[in-house]
């Protein structure tokens, strides 16, 4: 058992929700979202469908599911996105399925989606099941020097990251938490430790007005 985990039996069911981690490319929420998941068995990553090409070392329904245009506006008409939105010239979008399923299910799901995506779930029905959480990186030079590091993207690429890089920070503003990533592990317990408030609020505990009458003997 870790510090954030509890036995079954003393934990009412409680509703999903939808926890948002959003920054700048190269800010390291992809390596936190998934040493998160690896951890937390609650959780599970909505995986986004994208019209860009798959990166070196990326899978087919783990990172992305990789579509056509063609596919992903036959999603967009159908309905079948959550969310969508159009990011260095390539589309991204969050299929609705699944994430209905889960949080159906009292699990949690992770989006790993930018500042546009995360506007629109708040507008959504669902917006009471959302936690935003803004990672920034310590300064903007170490977040260039992270993109130029990864060196999976063409300069012209990493140029327009870096000029994207201040709009998505520019959006702060619109997000429930704010970390700054300057150690990986810290920024790790905190965003635990955000999870784990979140699914103790009470709106959350769906079962928790049976276990008071009961305690009660109501
Ligand atoms: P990348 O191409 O580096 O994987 O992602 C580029 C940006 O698109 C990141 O900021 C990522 O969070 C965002 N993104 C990925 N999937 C989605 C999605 O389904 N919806 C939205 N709105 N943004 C997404």
């Amino acid at each position: 058992m870790t510090e954030f985990t509890r036995p079954a039996a003393h934990t009412p069911p409680r509703r999903g929700l939808m926890f948002v981690l959003s920054s700048p490319s190269g800010a390291g929420k992809t390596t936190l979202s998934r040493r998160l998941l690896k951890n937390d068995p609650a959780i599970t990553l909505s995986v986004s469908a994208t019209t860009r090409p798959p990166r070196k070392g990326e899978t087919e329904g783990d990172d992305y599911y990789f579509v056509s245009p063609e596919r992903f506006a036959e999603m967009v008409a159908g309905d079948e996105l959550l969310e969508w939105a159009t990011v260095f010239g390539n589309r991204y979008g969050t299929p609705r399925a699944p994430v209905e399923v889960a949080l159906h299910a009292g699990r949690d799901v992770l989006f790993d989606i930018d500042w546009q995506g995360t506007q629109q779930l708040q507008q959504t029905d669902a917006a009471s099941d959302l936690v935003r959480v803004f990672i920034l990186p310590p300064d903007l030079k170490e977040l260039e020097r992270r993109l130029t590091t990864r060196a999976t993207d063409p300069a012209d690429v990493i140029a327009s990251r870096m000029a994207r890089a201040r709009d998505e920070i520019s959006h702060w503003g619109e997000y429930d938490y704010i970390l700054i990533n300057d150690d990986a592990d810290a920024c790790l317990v905190e965003i635990r430790a955000i999870l784990h408030a979140e699914r103790l609020r009470r709106k959350r505990q769906l079962g928790l007005a049976a276990f008071v009458r009961t305690m009660l003997g109501d």
